[in-house]
C-alpha cells in the first residue's frame, strides 16, 4: 500500500499536547475500551443473550477462545495497587472461592457461546496465584480441565510473587502445565520493595528465578515497575542490570501510576497532596527509554510498550496477542474482566456478592456493555497500536475500512506531534510516541468517551 495520507515525520512540535508532567491521581494505563465507566449493571443481560448465541452460526470466523482466573489472594497489600485483593482469608474461605469459580466455570462451560470450544490459552492472575498450596492449585486445575480440555492451549500464563514459590510449589505448578511464568519481581532493591509494600525481598527472587530456570519452564517473564517510590536513576539501572544478567525470556515494564484505590492515594488524600510521591512522567519515560535500550543493546526485542523479549521467534505472548486482536475472554473469579461473542462484562468486584450470586446458580456478573461495530474497530486499534506499529492491510479486511482513513484525524495529530508515520502498510509509532502510548490513545475514543473518568 502506498502512503496518500501523510508526509515524511516531523521532529515533536510545540503543539504537542501540554504533557501532565507530574504523576497525580488517576489511570494512565488504557486496557479496553470503551472505558469501564461506561460498562453498566442494567446490560449485564446482554451477556446472556451473548452467550446464547453459537460462534461461526453466521459465516464469522470463530474467534479464539481463552480462560482467565482471578485469584484475589495476596500476602500483603502493596502500596500502589488497585486490584481487589485480599489479605485475610484463610483455607477454609479460599476453598470456598475455588469452588465458586469451577462453579462459575461449569455454568459457562455448556452455554451454546463456549460448548464444545477448547481454551487456546489459559490465564492465572491475580491477586497471586502462587498464593495458593499446591493442593489447592491440583484442585483448581484437575476441576478446570475437567471441564474445558487444556489439550490445544498454546499457552498457559501464571502470575508469580517470588515469596510465595518454593521448590515443591513452582515444580508442582510446571507439572500442570503452566507454560510462561511471570515472576512480579518490580524491584531488586529490599528497601524499595518495603517501602512500596510489598512481600517479598530480594533473595526470593533470585532463589525463585534459579529453580524455575533448572525446571525448564518454557518461557520466564520478569515484570518491573519504573518510578516506584523512592526510586532513583542508579537503582533503576541497577534493575535494568540485574534483569539482563538474569536473561529472562521476556521482561514486562510498566510506569507507576497511582489510582484512586491505592493506599498511595488515600495518603495523599490525609495529607491534602495532589501530586503523588513517585517520578514524574518524563523521569519514567526516561528510565523505560534507558531499559530499552540496554535491553536492546544485549539482544532483546521490543514487543510493545511494555516488552522487551530475548528471541521474538520462540518467545511469544499468546495472550496480550490473541486479547489484541478480539478473541474471547471466558473470565472467571471476583472483578474479573471478560469478553465473549461481542459483549464485555465484569464480575462482582467483592467477594460476598461474588459467592452469594453462584449460591443463587446465577452468573456473578455485575456489570456489562456490548460494543458498536465502531467501538469495537476502535478497540482493536488502539490495544494494536500499543504494539508500536499496526497492519492497515489487517484492520481494512477484519473491519472493512482503510484505518488510514478511517481515523485520518487522530493519526494526523500524531504525526503532527511526531510520533508516527505511515510507511505503506504499516502504521508506526516512534520510540517516543510508544514511550507514552497510553496518554496519546484517547484521540482515537469517540468525543463521549473522552475526557471522562476510565475506570
Ligand atoms: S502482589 Fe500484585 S495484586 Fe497483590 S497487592 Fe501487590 S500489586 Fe496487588
Amino acid at each position: 500500500m502506498s502512503n496518500p495520507i501523510l508526509p515524511p515525520p516531523l521532529p515533536p512540535t510545540p503543539t504537542a499536547p501540554p504533557l501532565e508532567k507530574q504523576t497525580t491521581v488517576g489511570n494512565y494505563f488504557v486496557s479496553n475500551y470503551p472505558p469501564f465507566s461506561f460498562w453498566k449493571p442494567e446490560f449485564a443481560p446482554q451477556l446472556a443473550a451473548a452467550l446464547d448465541r453459537v460462534p461461526g452460526v453466521d459465516g464469522a470466523p470463530v474467534p479464539p477462545l481463552g480462560v482467565y482466573l482471578h485469584i484475589p489472594f495476596c500476602r500483603k497489600r502493596c502500596h500502589f495497587c488497585y486490584f481487589k485483593v485480599y489479605t485475610d482469608k484463610d483455607s477454609a474461605a479460599i476453598r470456598n472461592y475455588l469452588d465458586a469459580t469451577l462453579q462459575e466455570f461449569a455454568a459457562y462451560a455448556t452455554r451454546p457461546a463456549i460448548a464444545g470450544r477448547k481454551p487456546n490459552f489459559i490465564y492465572f492472575g491475580g491477586g497471586t496465584p502462587s498464593y495458593l498450596s499446591v493442593d489447592q492449585l491440583r484442585f483448581l486445575t484437575d476441576g478446570m480441565k475437567a471441564l474445558l480440555p487444556w489439550d490445544e492451549a498454546e499457552e498457559v500464563a501464571f502470575e508469580a510473587e517470588p515469596g510465595t514459590l518454593t521448590d515443591h510449589k513452582l515444580k508442582a505448578i510446571r507439572d500442570l502445565g503452566v507454560t510462561r511464568l511471570s515472576l512480579g519481581v518490580e524491584n531488586f532493591n529490599d528497601h524499595i520493595l518495603e517501602i512500596n509494600g510489598r512481600a517479598h525481598h530480594s533473595k526470593e527472587i533470585t532463589r525463585a528465578y534459579g529453580y524455575a530456570r533448572e525446571l525448564n519452564f518454557p518461557q520466564i517473564n520478569i515484570d518491573l515497575i519504573a518510578g516506584m517510590v523512592e526510586e532513583t536513576e542508579d537503582n533503576w539501572r541497577d534493575c535494568v542490570r540485574q534483569t539482563i544478567a538474569m536473561a529472562p525470556d521476556s521482561v514486562t515494564i510498566y510506569e507507576m501510576e497511582v489510582p484512586y484505590n491505592t493506599t498511595i492515594y488515600r495518603q495523599m488524600k490525609a495529607e491534602g497532596k495532589l501530586v503523588a510521591p513517585v517520578a514524574d512522567w518524563e523521569t519514567k519515560r526516561h528510565w523505560v527509554d534507558y531499559a530499552f535500550t540496554e535491553m536492546e543493546r544485549a539482544g532483546y526485542t521490543i514487543s510493545s510498550a511494555y516488552t522487551a523479549i530475548k528471541n521474538p521467534d520462540k518467545t511469544k505472548f499468546i495472550y496480550r496477542d490473541r486479547l489484541w486482536a478480539g478473541a474471547d475472554l471466558l473470565s472467571l473469579g471476583v472483578a474479573s474482566f471478560g469478553h465473549i461473542g461481542g459483549t464485555h462484562y465484569q464480575n462482582h468486584h467483592e467477594f460476598d456478592p461474588y459467592l452469594a450470586k453462584i449460591k443463587a446458580g446465577e452468573l456473578p456478573v455485575y456489570r456489562a456493555l456490548t460494543p458498536t461495530a465502531e467501538e469495537r474497530y476502535i478497540r482493536e486499534f488502539i490495544l494494536q497500536m500499543k504494539l508500536g506499529h499496526v497492519s492497515r492491510a489487517y484492520f481494512t479486511q477484519k473491519f472493512g475500512a482503510d484505518p488510514a482513513t478511517h481515523f485520518a484525524t487522530p493519526l494526523r495529530t500524531l504525526h503532527d506531534w511526531g510520533f508516527l508515520t505511515v510507511d505503506g502498510d504499516i502504521i508506526r509509532l516512534n520510540r517516543e510516541g510508544l514511550l507514552q502510548v497510553d496518554r496519546l490513545l484517547p484521540e482515537f475514543f469517540l468525543p463521549e468517551h473522552k475526557n471522562v473518568r476510565y475506570a
